[in-house]
């Protein structure tokens, strides 16, 4: 999966608040099909680069490139449509609501305008059959007429998961998804991303390092908006520069 072509890549890509630089000259190139990790210490600008990924964030300098097109000019609307997803917040699950509903919701967002599935005049009925296919995917059968705001926290995240995958994306982009899980429920969401990624790019941001050489087939390590390193886990993970970034030794 790891030797597919490029899929999403930037070159030379800067942002500077106000004279501080958070991203510098970053260069990066995603592979179909791989799970890639952005790593780094905190403010290494890792959040930053995935604002300018997904256009959140308009870039200082350089050239973000989707399946070869020049997308740096893109809203980020535009871009999801083309398939570039950002995963759901928790904060985008509306906690009122049943996860079916909300499924329902994600599967009827505007970005599905623009493809074949949405139709306006699609049933009711076909909508929740996918909906239905999806949250058993995420394990969340169990819990499908529950209020999403009654989930325990793991189960939330699933759910935030199935709301992205309803999006259908080309590459999707995970912002910390284990960040506050139980043990247990790392393990699910791990095979839930590695289910996921089949037949789509994965981009995460991951503090978790046994995850990262889980799950991941490359990894990009930045520090102080540069990057450090970039290969696979074992090579990054053996480098003296990234080890001291780390421990601190
Ligand atoms: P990470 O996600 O790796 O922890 P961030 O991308 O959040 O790092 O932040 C990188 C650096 O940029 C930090 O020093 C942070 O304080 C700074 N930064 C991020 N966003 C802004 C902003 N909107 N204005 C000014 N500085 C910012």
């Amino acid at each position: 999966a790891a030797g597919g072509s490029v899929v999403l890549s930037a070159k030379g890509l800067t942002k500077e608040f106000k004279g501080f630089v958070a991203v510098k000259d970053v260069d990066l190139s995603v592979r179909e099909g791989s799970i890639h990790a952005l790593i780094g210490p905190n403010g290494a600008g890792k959040t930053t680069c995935f604002n300018l990924l997904t256009k959140f964030l308009q870039p200082t300098r350089g050239v973000i490139t989707y399946r070869g097109q020049d997308i740096t000019g893109l809203a980020p609307a535009e871009i999801a449509r083309l398939g570039v997803v950002r995963s759901f917040q928790i904060s985008a699950v509306f906690p009122s609501l049943s996860v079916l509903e909300n499924v329902r919701i994600a599967l009827q967002r505007p970005q599905h305008l623009a493809t074949q599935f949405w139709k306006p005049e699609t049933a009711l009925s076909v909508l929740d059959d996918r909906a239905a296919g999806l949250i058993r995917s995420v394990g969340l059968d169990a819990f499908i007429n529950h209020t999403a705001g009654e989930l325990p926290y793991g189960r939330k995240r699933a759910l935030e998961l199935a709301a992205t995958l309803a999006l259908e994306p080309d590459v999707m982009l995970l912002d910390e998804p284990m960040a506050g899980m139980a043990h247990e429920d790392i393990g699910h969401i791990a095979d839930l991303i590695r289910q996921a990624a089949q037949g789509r790019t994965v981009i995460m941001v991951e503090h978790n390092l046994h995850v990262v050489e889980d799950l991941c087939d490359a990894v990009t390590v930045l520090q102080r908006g540069e990057i450090l390193a970039e290969g696979d886990y074992q090579t990054v993970s053996q480098d003296p520069r990234v080890r001291e970034a780390y421990m601190g030794s």
